[in-house]
């Protein structure tokens, strides 16, 4: 166990580091400190892991595999490495972690305010303030579902839900559901509340199509051999649109089933285009639907060569199971682009429409006019301030739980550095890495 050389802690004070947030990466975060011996608090609203607890559906398991669950000096030992872990299964796995590192967290403490004082940060809690030279914020990529405007117009009829509000089907009112948003949360959704018995409507806009299994091995055991998981941030041609690309359509189940539109359609859901408007209590379709899948279709076929080249690169052989292709996506005649809520017995709607990080706390000029974060691979633009988990953050897989600790290793060497900066703590903004 590394100990923290924060041994005990006063009710709040000064501290080098504050990290916001004890999900996974704020305790990775933690861990790289600790064996920096730099002094830090982690400071998190509910308990560690807070959002596996609170935030997901019951019968949600992780789309990555149990031998990819890994943190720095941690990893899955299990005794299903091909498994996918339940929700419950990941508290245990980061609670874990938590007490292998031995993180000075703060549980119950809620950051209400961070603001620049002097050469560093006021972090303000429900529990006191702490002064810090720098801040690193960990509380998660997936705080504020990424609502349309369109939910606004909604009938008073309809019950509006997020994979945030969502439990189970049984939860749910009679009638059909409308899920909006056909990527790994909502094809999970989709399927379940179908499978429940109801009628359901996917309104599907651009998504990323991938097999759970290719050439007998896990989809992302390919994306990790063929190292699609570590494309850096610095490296691709548009970093703004690949970390708009949605999460991948997957499903982690016993069966290793595939989870993409055929199978949903063969099981009775009816695919419609993305969702542009609701009015007059009719939602409105756009005409996008073919498009939406054929790109789809295209980009797994491109993966896929991709996939192929590799393997034969590195001595493809028995090794492997022989290439594969899938049929393409089946569009039914002429999708309908509107439907009458109440007419068809609409009670639900889902909006898996994805997620968007809440930083209303953070009063630092630190965000775009879009209200985004200015960050260059998690180095904020303020000194001594960093971010953790954002999608595609400095690699592909930065927001991914083994996605952490390549991330967590350079952004600490970054503010290690900073911090040792005589006379000040103004921690130097670029290259890391
Ligand atoms: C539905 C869903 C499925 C996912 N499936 C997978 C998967 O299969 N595999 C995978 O690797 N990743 C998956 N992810 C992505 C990612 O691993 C999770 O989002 C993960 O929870 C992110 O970890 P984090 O530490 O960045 O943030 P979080 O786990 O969200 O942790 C942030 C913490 O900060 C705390 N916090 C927030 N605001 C404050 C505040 N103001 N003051 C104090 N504390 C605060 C929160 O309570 C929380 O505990 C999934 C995400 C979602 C949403």
């Amino acid at each position: 166990m590394i100990r923290s050389p924060l041994r005990r802690y006063p009710p709040a004070g000064a501290v080098d580091v504050v990290v916001i947030g004890a999900g996974h990466a704020g305790l990775a975060m933690s861990r790289c400190l600790a064996e920096r011996s730099i002094d830090h608090v982690v400071l998190e609203r509910g308990e560690t892991a807070n959002s596996w607890r609170h935030e997901r559906w019951d019968s949600l398991r992780l789309l990555t595999p149990n031998w990819q669950s890994r943190l720095p000096g941690y990893a899955y030992r299990g005794a299903d490495p091909d498994g996918y872990m339940s929700a419950s299964d990941v508290v245990d796995f980061i609670d874990g972690y938590s007490r292998f590192i031995g993180a000075p967290v703060r549980t119950h403490t809620t950051v209400t305010s961070v603001v620049a004082e002097g050469c560093g940060y006021r972090v303000a809690t429900d529990r006191g303030e702490w002064r810090c030279r720098a801040v690193v914020l960990a509380s998660g990529a997936h705080g504020l579902p990424a609502v349309p405007a369109a939910a606004e117009a909604l009938p008073k009829s309809v019950t509006a839900l997020t994979p945030k509000t969502y439990r189970n089907p049984s939860q749910l009112d009679d009638g059909g559901v409308l899920v909006v948003g056909a990527s790994a949360s909502g094809l999970q959704l989709a399927d379940e509340v179908q499978r429940s018995g109801r009628r359901v409507i996917l309104a599907v806009g651009e998504h990323i199509r991938l097999p759970r299994v290719y050439r007998g091995l896990d989809i992302q055991w390919w994306l990790d051999a063929v190292g699609i998981l570590d494309e850096r941030y610095d490296e691709v041609d548009d970093i703004v649109r690949a970390r708009r690309v949605p999460s991948p359509q997957l499903a982690g189940t016993p069966e290793r089933a595939t989870l993409d539109l055929n199978a949903l359609t063969e099981r009775g859901v009816e695919l419609v285009g993305r969702l542009v408007g609701v009015t007059d209590g009719k939602a409105q379709f756009s005409g996008s639907l073919r498009n939406h899948c054929a790109m789809a279709d295209l980009k797994l076929a491109r993966l896929l060569e991709r996939i192929d080249q590799w393997a034969a690169d590195h001595g493809d052989g028995p090794a492997f199971a022989p290439p594969e292709r899938f049929a393409e996506t089946r569009v039914e005649g002429s999708p309908r682009l509107n439907i009458d809520l109440a007419r068809e017995r609409i009670s639900t709607v889902i909006f898996a429409t994805g997620f968007r990080p809440d930083f209303s706390w953070l009063h630092v000029p630190v965000f775009d006019h879009k209200g985004r974060l200015r960050h260059d691979g998690g180095v904020v633009a303020a000194p001594g301030l960093y971010v953790l988990g954002l999608n595609f953050m400095r690699r592909r897989k930065s927001s991914f739980i083994h996605g952490a600790e390549d991330d967590v290793r350079e952004l600490s060497a970054h503010l290690d550095a900073g911090l040792r900066v005589a006379g000040g703590g103004h921690v130097p903004r670029r290259a890391v890495g």
